[in-house]
C-alpha cells in the first residue's frame, strides 16, 4: 500500500510528466497510411450483384435499386423501355467495423473506404447514411 506521503509526491510529479492522452479534437494526429474510414459509393460502378451486402460480416450495407422500372405496354407486348439499372448504398454507420470486406468483394470498384472517421452523431438516425 502507498503511504499517503509518497502518494502526494506521485501526484504533484505527475503535473510536470508529458500526458499519454492526446488533446483529441483539438489536436489530431496522423492517420495511418492504410487507415480505413468511411465508405464511399461509385453508382455508376455498380452492378447490384450485392456480394458486398452477402460478405458484410455486420450486415451493415444495404444495395437498394431505385431504378425506373420497365415501361409496359398492353398485356403481352414487349415492354417499351427496358427496366433501369440504377443502385444506391445505405450504410448503418453504427454497425460497421470499417473493415473494408465489401470493399475486397467489389469485383466492380464501385466501394472506396476514406479516411473520414469523424461520424458520431447523439441522433441514432442520422447514422443511417446513403454514402
Ligand atoms: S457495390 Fe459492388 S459488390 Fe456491391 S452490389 Fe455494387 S457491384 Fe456488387
Ligand atoms: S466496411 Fe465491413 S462492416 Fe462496414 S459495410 Fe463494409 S463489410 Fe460491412
Amino acid at each position: 500500500m502507498i503511504r499517503p506521503g509518497r502518494m502526494f509526491l506521485k501526484v504533484i510529479c505527475s503535473f510536470f510528466k508529458k500526458p499519454a492522452t492526446s488533446m483529441y479534437p483539438f489536436i489530431k494526429i496522423e492517420k495511418p497510411a492504410k487507415f480505413r474510414g468511411k465508405l464511399k459509393f461509385y453508382q455508376e460502378r455498380c452492378i447490384g450483384c450485392k456480394l458486398c451486402m452477402k460478405d458484410c460480416p455486420s450486415n451493415a450495407i444495404t444495395i437498394v435499386n431505385v431504378g425506373q422500372p420497365a415501361a409496359q405496354n398492353a398485356a403481352g407486348a414487349e415492354p417499351q423501355k427496358p427496366a433501369e439499372k440504377k443502385f444506391e448504398a445505405i450504410v448503418d454507420l453504427d454497425k460497421c467495423l470499417y473493415c473494408a470486406q465489401c470493399v475486397d468483394s467489389c469485383m466492380k470498384k464501385a466501394l472506396e473506404a476514406t479516411r473520414e472517421f469523424e461520424l458520431a452523431s447523439l441522433d441514432h438516425k442520422k447514422l443511417k447514411v446513403k454514402i
